[in-house]
């Protein structure tokens, strides 16, 4: 028998559903979650959501798992399955995200990592094969319907308590193996309120997230809408890799925010300025993951000036860290974007390679964050884990662990941050220390170029020569696809162990047409006018489009693959 008390978490305000259900932040009758489809929108009322998480937490509570059990949740982003991810945390279990595209192996190799005792997907999903002892069940809008039973543990937990795992991302790990980064329910709830602090919505907005549900980004684009009594527009994967449906999904749901990997943009850009000038309702652009390459955030300034467009700077060990307006209009002699500080709540800082706290301005460090937001760990890696989470450099003998990002940075006069890359993204070439990224920021100026990608690439003989691969505004030279193609599909997930190439091959990028020698010539040369000759790429190709992974960033992997 449900019985609802002895269900819910003890209050305290600090589990994820306490904050993104909490009545005093929204209207009931307010739209939740507005979501775009071929044929027009369907709405969800907070009213609604509430209901369905109730309705799903009652039948998850039927079959008594012990708070921290995982469940896999395999679906989309959508009304649905965030009032599955909410109705989780309302039983003290802990939610993986996963996407319905995971080959067969690769999940395989997930249960076997997570061990989670339920299967979760919607009615209409299509997972099959999943093994004999894990329970699975289909959610709809109404119901949660068994189809197997899981095994009930021996319950040695009772209480769910905010220290516990509110969910599971699991990344790809460098061995191969998954990485699973596991946050607690007040590490989420302290990133909300630190990314709260900065006002990026409020009642009556409504943000467009572009990201799949197994990204930690949709789970920020949810946390803000819901915790800021907005409506969240998730928008599916099929629709955000085809500029013109992209667009129309967005015009059709009314999108005020809308928030994404800058890759988003790249394709609505070249093919779409006029539609994209032309959505009304759009006020504000949030991107995450990587730089937003220059000459594209000016187009999009120049296409629609007056457009709030944050900088959200951060990793999945805590969903994010920092939020920065660009500056409007963009200076002409911008080099670099802010990425500002530390969110409320938490602090950024800057270590050396000898391990010294690096004060002051113009300094590049590593970035070490302080923060009630981190992770708590990689599941079941210790190793991993002792590496990312360090005693805090200020103050070891506290016993404070701190995060190790992984990121070059800078400080600005007035103790603002620079991204200068990642602290791997440091390569010998030849014995010379090159960094990647300034290969790519000088690409970046010259005139008509829109992306580029630097990368070392292994040569037949052993060694690495440097390689960089480049976009073209469609003006520039002759367009080889057509304009109202999409990107191409982002590769599968790489399958363990091998982290790639995967099977499916990654798109293959478009040869450049004639003229493209005499461009790369010209790209050398740009580049040897201001840089030492160990950083002028020895080969520079011209592609249509950059290949994305998954979440939308530059496919590194498949770029050097297709060498
Ligand atoms: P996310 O889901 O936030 O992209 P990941 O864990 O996949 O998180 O990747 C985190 C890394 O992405 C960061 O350590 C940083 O190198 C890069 N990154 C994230 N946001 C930005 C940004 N706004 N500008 C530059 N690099 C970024």
């Amino acid at each position: 028998m449900y019985d609802e008390q002895a269900a819910r978490p003890h209050t305290t305000g600090d589990f994820l559903h306490e904050l993104l259900l909490d009545p005093a932040r929204h209207n009931a009758q307010d739209l939740a979650v507005v979501e775009p489809t071929s044929g027009g929108v369907t709405l969800t009322t907070y009213a609604d959501l509430r209901a369905t998480v109730d309705a799903y937490t009652r039948q998850l509570a039927s079959m008594t798992l012990e708070p921290g059990t995982r469940v896999l949740l395999e679906a989309e982003a959508g009304a649905q399955s965030i009032a599955v991810l909410l109705a989780c945390s309302r039983s003290g279990l802990t939610f993986v995200p996963i996407s319905p595209e995971t080959p067969q192996e690769r999940l395989h190799t997930l249960i076997d990592v997570a061990r989670p005792a339920l299967h979760l997907q919607p009615a209409d999903g299509t997972r099959t094969g999943l093994p004999a002892g894990l329970g699975t069940a289909r959610f709809d809008a109404g119901a949660l319907a068994v189809e197997r039973e899981p095994a009930s543990a021996l319950s040695r937990r009772r209480t769910p308590t905010v220290t516990d795992p509110a969910y599971i991302v699991f990344t790809s790990g460098t061995t191969g193996r998954p990485k699973g980064v596991v946050m607690s329910h007040r590490a989420v709830t302290a990133f909300y309120r630190g990314m709260l602090d900065h006002r990026i919505a409020a009642p009556g907005d409504r943000i467009a997230s572009t990201s799949p549900l197994h990204f930690d980004f949709s789970l920020l684009n949810i946390g803000l809408a819901l915790a800021s009594g907005a409506t969240v527009v998730p928008v599916v994967q099929r629709l955000v890799r085809w500029p013109r449906r992209f667009l129309r999904a967005l015009a059709d749901s009314g999108a005020t925010h809308v928030n994404g990997v800058p890759s988003i943009w790249r394709q609505v850009l070249r093919h779409e300025p006029a539609r994209l000038e032309a959505l009304d309702a759009l006020r504000s652009v949030l991107f995450c993951g990587e730089e937003f390459p220059l000459p594209e955030l000016r187009r999009l300034r120049e296409l629609r000036p007056g457009l709030r467009i944050v900088n959200c700077y951060g990793a999945t060990e805590s969903m994010a860290c920092s939020f920065e307006d660009v500056p409007d209009p963009l200076p002409a002699d911008l080099q670099r974007l802010s990425i500002g500080r530390a969110h409320a709540g938490a602090e950024l800082l800057l270590v050396d390679a000898l391990g010294q706290v690096v004060d002051g301005p113009g300094v590049p460090g590593e970035m070490y964050l302080r923060s009630p937001a981190l992770f708590t760990g990689y599941w079941d890696d210790p190793d991993a884990t002792r590496a990312a989470l360090v005693p805090d450099p200020l103050c070891p003998q506290s016993g404070q662990t701190v995060l190790r990002t992984g990121d070059l940075a800078v400080r600005g006069e007035r103790g603002e941050y620079y991204f200068l890359g990642r602290t791997d993204s440091q390569v010998q070439i030849n014995g010379n220390r090159v960094e990647l990224g300034e290969v790519e920021r000088r690409l970046l100026q010259y005139p008509g170029v829109t992306a580029a990608t630097a990368l070392p690439l292994p040569l037949p003989d052993g060694g690495f020569q440097l390689a960089a691969f480049v976009v073209l505004a469609p003006d520039t030279r002759t367009a080889t696809t057509d304009d109202t193609a999409p990107p191409p599909a982002a590769p599968a997930p790489a399958p363990a162990p091998a982290p790639a190439p995967a099977p499916a091959p990654a798109p293959a990028p478009a040869p450049a047409p004639a003229p493209a020698e005499e461009l790369s010539g010209a790209l050398r040369e740009f580049c040897a006018l201001a840089l030492p000759p160990y950083l002028v790429p020895v080969e520079i190709r011209l592609l249509d489009v950059l290949p994305t992974t998954p979440n939308g960033k530059v496919d590194r992997v498949a770029l050097a693959a297709s060498h």
